[in-house]
């Protein structure tokens, strides 16, 4: 049977179904749409079926103003979270290579450069993979998927059209919007024609060579620095300050490291246009805001990383009258919008944290509150996060500054120590930026507040710390526990100084 005909016998299918409800048999095609088949929008829909929902889940990507575009699974599969872990292990890599020689390893080619185009295959290759289990998995669990754009007709009716086919609507009991955000491109001369964002650098076919990162949050921080790891020359443009929203202090010195390995920054700098030179590279111009002085450089990709906005426009969210702040979604802790069967989930909301296991977590526990009869909320608070540049910074709870402006100063005691790993003294390794504290309130056991850790495999380390905050450790638990040695995380165990005692918190060795 042809496609066409497929699709035309399942409408009739639907249909004959929508009559049916009007005589009181089916009220809706389906328990439950979604709309966006990444993190949030695919857990919900598999959690939703596995407890008996009828589910139909919707998921399309526009291409990026220079074609890339990919398959099922949002963002973080393929182009966000997994490709940047891929790069930034091939990065550490590169890294690792040197360290070996000091360990005794014959590596004879001192020179090493990794193969771009090889790399970039084996990291699609690795997506292609994940897509593929992805599409199977929602055809094992019967949830149905419908490779197309989906927007509101109604309160409950979706319309959508496959391939350019003809229009086709669903009508759902409960509709969850999941479709997440996209990079956003600054409206300047160029900037579409000429730049580049996370979704096109991970497929990128050509080396990126002498790149323009405009943006200082994580995204920009981690494409900076797997480049520069993979030998080439990045330079950070900052408007304001590097990774807005994270603890100053670590922020700070995360931006040191970044420049002591080489990694250039531009600040209080934005952007004025783009241009495409006679030798094929780009010209851009750009103004300090401070000195108000304008200049100019040129580089061979220049990559927009200044933050994303919600893809609402193409949802025909007032024909469902769904209220947005921002082009994000507001929802109440229940994640209904103010429309009491409409919900979303994951990066689409508005003001919570936006990271895929947060998407995940909230998609699984509403199709649970839908289906399964549960009461458990999604708990925002305390997520722990990770910024993949080389010394990793991983951190859970509140920053310094958000402990004092709750608390107050007097009420807080901030512990901390650099630190030494083990393995960094034979490759002669820079330890200066190895550091951790510990924000605590300053009475009784000390229930701390936030964790904060720059160093190797930072995300390993606080994952398990995370949940012990997020079960009320103290620091006096905290001291009590025995560490792992010779690790970092058991720095954890042994912070000792505190910030009010204005002690030298750098230690004489590994073990002190
Ligand atoms: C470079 C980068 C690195 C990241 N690294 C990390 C990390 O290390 N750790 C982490 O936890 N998070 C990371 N994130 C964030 C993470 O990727 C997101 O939080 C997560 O993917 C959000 O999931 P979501 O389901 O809300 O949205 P998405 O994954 O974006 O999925 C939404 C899907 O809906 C589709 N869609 C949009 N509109 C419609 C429509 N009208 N109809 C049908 N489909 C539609 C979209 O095309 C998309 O496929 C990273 C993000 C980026 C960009």
């Amino acid at each position: 049977m042809s496609l066409w005909k497929l699709l035309q016998v399942s409408s009739a299918i639907r249909s004959s179904a929508r009559s049916a409800s009007y005589l009181g048999k089916v009220k809706y095609d389906y328990d439950l749409v979604v709309l966006g088949g990444g993190s949030a929008g695919l857990a919900c829909a598999k959690e939703a079926v596995d407890n008996g929902a009828r589910v139909l889940c919707f998921d399309y990507v526009k291409p990026t103003p220079v074609g890339t575009k990919w398959g099922l699974g949002g963002t973080c599969v393929n182009v966000g979270c997994i490709p940047k872990k891929l790069m930034h292990q091939a990065s550490l890599l590169g890294e690792a290579v040197h360290e070996a020689v000091a360990y005794g390893w014959n590596v004879n080619d001192q020179n090493i450069k990794p193969d771009w185009q090889k790399l970039v295959k084996s990291v699609q290759n690795h997506i292609k993979s994940v897509n593929w289990v992805t599409r199977v998995d929602l055809r094992d669990k019967k949830v149905e998927y419908v490779n197309s754009m989906g927007a509101f007709v109604d309160p409950h009716t979706i319309e959508y059209s496959v391939k350019g086919g003809p229009k086709q609507q669903a009508t759902a009991e409960y509709v969850v919007v999941a479709v997440g955000g996209r990079p956003r491109y600054p409206p300047i001369l160029g900037a579409t024609e000429f730049g580049i964002t996370s979704d096109d650098i991970f497929s990128y076919d050509r080396e990126p060579g002498r790149t323009l990162v405009v943006g200082a949050g994580y995204v920009g921080l981690e494409c900076a620095c797997f480049l520069k790891g993979l030998g080439y020359d990045p330079t950070v443009m900052v408007r304001s300050i590097v990774l807005r929203g994270f603890d100053r202090q670590m922020s700070e010195l995360l931006e040191a490291m970044m420049s002591e390995r080489g990694v250039q920054f531009l600040h209080t700098t934005i952007p004025s246009s783009v241009e495409r030179q006679g030798d094929g590279r780009l010209l851009v111009k750009y103004r300090n805001t401070t000195t108000e002085k304008e200049d100019s450089d040129v580089f061979d990709t220049v990559l927009w990383a200044i933050g994303r906005k919600g893809l609402i426009e193409d949802l025909n969210l007032p024909a469902a009258g769904v209220e947005t702040k921002n082009d994000k979604i507001v929802v109440d802790s229940t994640e209904a919008t103010n429309v009491p069967h409409i919900f979303a989930v994951g990066d689409i909301i508005h003001g919570r944290p936006e990271l895929s296991p947060v998407a995940i977590l909230s998609g699984r526990l509403l199709a649970r509150r839908l289906f399964a009869g549960s009461k458990q909320l999604m708990d925002y608070a305390d997520v722990a996060t990770t910024v993949f540049t080389p010394l990793e910074y991983s951190c859970v709870g509140m920053s310094e500054e958000m402990a004092i402006q709750t608390h107050g100063p007097d009420n807080i005691e901030v512990f901390h120590g650099y630190y030494k790993p083990t393995e960094f003294f034979i490759p002669r390794k820079s330890v200066r930026h190895c550091y951790l504290k510990a924000v605590a309130e300053i009475t009784g056991d000390q229930k701390i507040l936030g964790l904060h850790y720059i160093g190797p495999v930072a995300g390993e380390v606080i994952q398990g710390f995370a949940a012990a905050l997020k079960s009320g450790l103290t620091v006096k638990t905290l001291l009590n526990t025995v560490g792992i040695h010779p690790t970092t995380a058991e720095e954890f165990t042994r912070l000792s100084i505190t910030k009010r005692s204005g002690r030298d918190p750098t230690p004489a060795s590994c073990c002190s």
